[in-house]
């Protein structure tokens, strides 16, 4: 075999938007488009409107205020773009939503060329999402629309990747969400050559034949310009797959954050991360503080690490600390990793 082997680069990039003490949030680009999605909505200061600007779906665990204060930077540096944004909460949230717009003046949009609309969805325990659409144009009065089935929390369906929610329990509903990028196929663009091939559209079809795994014995039409005149050659499919391309599995990148130490949070949380290559997950206070923990609703550093263990997580990004340990940012790193390596279990883990 020739050429060099390409880098099976993952599609979605992701980071917290602020430092653990800082507002939870987690920011995911995409390879090659100018596409984000934006895990909550606290402090946004360390995003710059570059980034912000290529955000089409907002996923909001709830609204307390550490998750949501940055909506209205949101909507400032969209305001006056023909932009459609599609925004993600727990039940309440397209009134918290319009509640918070309705708190400005907005007698000047009226003449306005664009139309900056958000798309607001609510997901709850019915696995729907009950749906309005706010224009500025009609001042961001919120209209409905008819709810959409959203089956297992299924909440956007897109060509290469799907989002999911799990309504989880803090002593309100929140929302935990799970990011998944569809496997994709990567080609060796020199062993096309290599073959006596040009590269040329013909290699997006080869991509489609392979994702829909059409038979390897289905003849494949390669076909390509060349100074002026289109080659053709027929090959089977399972030849081209093994001399040129690579399938690379999706990721996963789950976020968790703002829950409760209970025995349907566990539950769900484990169907929700099941798997993931990156595991967001709130650690907000130390173990030997449970019962702090547990009277905010929030989870200790064990359990974070334990929970992102019982998934089968590959790797977990503890956040949201505690301000009260900000000279302790170890003790909180230390105790996640111990319990997520198994080397250290909860308190009352026994009972689990
Ligand atoms: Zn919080
Ligand atoms: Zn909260």
């Amino acid at each position: 075999m020739t050429g060099v082997e390409p880098v099976a680069r993952p599609l979605l990039h992701s980071r917290l938007v602020n430092p653990p003490f800082g507002d939870p949030g987690v920011y995911v680009g995409f390879m090659f488009e100018k596409q984000g999605l934006l895990f909550d909505l606290g402090d946004l200061q360390k995003l710059s409107d570059r980034r912000l600007l290529r955000v089409g779906q907002i996923f909001v665990s709830h609204t307390h205020m550490d998750h949501f204060t940055g909506l209205d930077r949101l909507v400032r540096i969209f305001l006056g773009r023909q932009k459609t944004l599609h925004l993600f909460g727990p039940p309440g949230f397209i009134d918290r939503v319009s509640h918070k717009l309705a708190a400005y003046t907005w007698n000047l949009v009226g003449n306005y060329r664009t139309d900056f609309t958000l798309m607001v969805s609510e997901f709850g325990q019915d696995e729907t999402l009950t749906r309005a659409r706010l224009r500025c144009r009609a001042v961001f009065k919120p209209e409905m629309l008819d709810p959409v089935e959203a089956r297992n929390g299924l909440l956007v369906d897109e060509a290469n990747y799907r989002v999911y929610a799990s309504v989880l329990d803090h002593g309100i509903p929140c929302l935990g969400f799970a990011v998944e990028e569809h496997r994709h196929v990567n080609v060796w663009k020199n062993r096309v050559e290599a073959m006596g091939f040009r590269v040329g559209p013909w290699l997006r079809d080869l991509k489609q034949a392979i994702l829909r795994d059409d038979p390897d014995d289905t003849p494949f039409r390669v076909r390509w310009r060349e100074d002026g005149s289109v080659h053709e050659a027929q090959r089977p499919l399972g030849e081209l797959k093994a001399e040129l391309t690579r399938i690379v599995p999706g990721q996963k990148i789950a976020y968790v954050t703002d829950v409760a130490w209970n025995e349907d949070n566990r539950a769900a949380i484990q169907t929700l991360a099941r798997d993931a290559d990156i595991f967001y997950i709130e650690a907000a206070f130390l173990d030997e503080d449970a019962e702090v923990a547990a009277s905010k609703r929030h989870l200790t550093a064990a359990q974070a690490g334990w929970l992102a263990r019982e998934a089968g997580a590959k790797r977990m990004i503890p956040f949201h600390f505690s301000p009260r340990y900000s000279d302790r940012e170890d003790a909180l790193r230390l105790e996640a990793e111990a319990s997520f390596t198994g080397t250290a279990k909860p308190r009352g883990a026994s009972t689990i």
